[in-house]
């Protein structure tokens, strides 16, 4: 019962956030603070589409891409002059190392404007080649996040992996081969496929754990309204149902050996973890399709690439869409994301909107009390088992809410 309405108002609020607003966009404000921010860069190009996949991704054309990595170029020179200073990198994709040579060149610019700290990279196991993995070594890149799903041979057939980067042996062996190069080897996993077992996820549990994985990202399957009609067609009926009792295996799995470092996210060191909508309160999106959330408003930029390229060939930024979120849907999203970590800190809180955060919440807080998702500690609300749960619940919703504003933008913008 509270997970259906939890479930039904988080879908209601989410959809409601990412309702973006009509009328003329705001000027990027310039920025002369020193608050920590991520920039996320987001290149759109794969090999192949997957049928779950609901990302802003197209099939990958070299001549199209060279152009596209020039005006990405541009865009992180305009932030720089805007007076940004990021200290966090991640590459999100579709697949970034497509072109590992433009890659290198977008990396070593980053790191010459801005103090960058950390770096996260997205990558299939079909790229863990010596040559790949040298590039993103000799840039610095901290984490470097492949994209597994599972291991099952079954499973990556009928999602269309199989052919592409190899049975899960394979995927296993490429994994083992790359350990070791990173602070931290990162294996993205998906739970609650169609026909997808509990003896399913224990084999590929047992995998994860005999590699002994620096870290393992459990994403419930989440796809857009849209993706559940291709997914319906290749691999099945999608059904939350069995989603806890397959989450609660994973808890219990590797919440032997690894930390929480999110609800889905399991890490044995210091990691810099999947959601960096956890660990930095802003970070800007760069990128077409890309979505950023700076002074308390959420942009997203054009998801037509050939526009992208064209209005940053005339040095303008390619934004599409935004929405000002006011103090009460900004307390709410820091609630949301700083409980997604599994712990959320009330006087840092307090301090950051003037004494006036708990004033404001106490409705959504008591109510999730109540249902006891969290214990407080020493000015700390700690998740519990079930408010981890919850939490799922909660994140799934919201991408799969970012996911609809995707698909809706990507038929505007005539990408299929
Ligand atoms: S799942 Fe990854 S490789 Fe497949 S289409 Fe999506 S972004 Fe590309």
């Amino acid at each position: 019962m509270i997970i259906q309405v939890v479930t039904r108002l988080a879908k209601q609020k989410f959809a409601g956030l990412l309702n973006f607003e009509k009328g003329r966009l705001p000027e990027l404000t310039f920025c002369n603070d020193e608050k920590k921010r991520l920039l996320y860069l987001h290149i759109p190009f794969c090999e192949e589409l997957c049928p779950f996949c609901s990302f802003h991704r197209v099939t990958f054309e070299e001549p199209l891409a060279r152009k596209y990595f020039q005006a990405l170029r541009r865009e992180i020179k305009i932030y720089h002059e805007k007076g940004y200073k990021f200290e966090g990198i991640y590459v999100g994709g579709g697949t970034p190392t497509v072109l590992i040579d433009e890659l290198d060149q977008i990396l070593n610019l980053a790191q010459e404007l801005f103090p960058i700290k950390d770096i996260s990279v997205e990558t299939n196991p079909h790229h863990l080649t010596p040559e790949k993995i040298e590039i993103l070594q000799k840039n610095n890149v901290h984490r470097l996040s492949v994209g597994v799903q599972t291991f099952n041979d079954d499973l990556l057939k009928k999602i269309g992996r199989y052919e592409k980067y190899g049975s899960g042996k394979i995927i296993a062996e490429r994994l083992k081969n790359t350990q070791g190069y990173f602070h931290t080897l990162n294996a993205d996993m998906i739970f609650n496929f169609p026909g997808q077992t509990s003896e399913m996820l224990e084999e590929d549990l047992a995998i994860l754990l005999n590699l002994n994985m620096d870290q393992v990202t459990f994403y419930p399957l989440m796809i857009s309204s849209l993706t559940q009609e291709t997914m319906e067609k290749t691999v099945g009926h999608v059904d939350f149902g069995g989603e806890r009792k397959l989450y609660e295996l994973i808890v219990r799995r590797l919440g032997k050996y690894y930390d929480f470092s999110s609800a889905w996210c399991f890490s044995h060191k210091e990691s810099l973890i999947d959601e960096y909508v956890v660990k930095f309160e802003e970070y800007a999106g760069l990128g077409s399709g890309s979505i950023g959330y700076l002074h308390g408003i959420c942009y997203s930029n054009t998801f037509d690439i050939e526009s992208y390229i064209a209005s940053l060939e005339k040095s303008k930024l390619p934004l599409q869409a935004f929405r000002k979120f006011d103090l009460h849907d900004q307390m709410r999203y820091d609630f949301l994301m700083k409980l997604f970590s599994t712990k959320l800190d009330i006087t840092a809180l307090q301090k950051k909107y003037d004494n006036k955060f708990l004033k404001t919440m106490w409705k959504e807080i008591s109510a999730f009390e109540i249902v006891r998702a969290f214990r407080y500690f020493d000015h700390y609300l700690y998740l519990t088992p079930y408010g981890r749960y919850l939490w799922v619940i909660m994140m799934r919703e919201f991408f799969i809410a970012v996911n609809n504003f995707r698909d809706y933008c990507r038929k505007q913008a005539g990408v299929k």
